[in-house]
């Protein structure tokens, strides 16, 4: 979901519940960190992603990659949060009762395989 450019700190962001989305001078409104608006090229400022989204989709599968093993069944969703969509993981535990529709926190996770950080759903109940 998310380029390399600006992803840690776009991550750091967000774990410190300050995340945040582009908008350029037009009003377009964009994720991930970029450079310029995808839509006009105009240059693009930060604004505060709101804290709280609705998820649109997900999807749960049992068989993941070996980096998701410690994850299986792994859940990912595309929630709204004001004018952007992002895509996160949701945890196995909530992603059986799950319905779109539902309120949700993004959060940060860290990875035990390998460390590495990834945008994550909270259910917001
Ligand atoms: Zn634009």
């Amino acid at each position: 979901m998310i380029g390399e450019v600006g992803l840690e700190e776009w991550l750091d962001a967000v774990a410190l519940g300050d995340g945040y989305y582009y908008r350029c001078p037009k009003g377009h409104a964009t994720l991930p960190p970029r450079d310029c608006c995808p839509e006009c090229g105009g240059g693009l400022e930060r604004r505060p992603l709101p804290s709280r989204g609705e998820l649109r989709s997900y999807t749960v599968s049992n068989v993941s990659t070996p980096e998701y093993d410690d994850h299986t069944p792994l859940g990912i969703g595309i929630a709204t949060f004001g004018p952007v969509d992002v895509t996160g993981r949701l945890p196995a535990a909530e992603s059986g009762t799950l319905e779109t529709g539902t309120t949700v926190r993004l959060a940060v996770e860290e990875r035990p395989s390998d460390g590495s950080r990834v945008p994550v759903f909270r259910i917001d109940r």
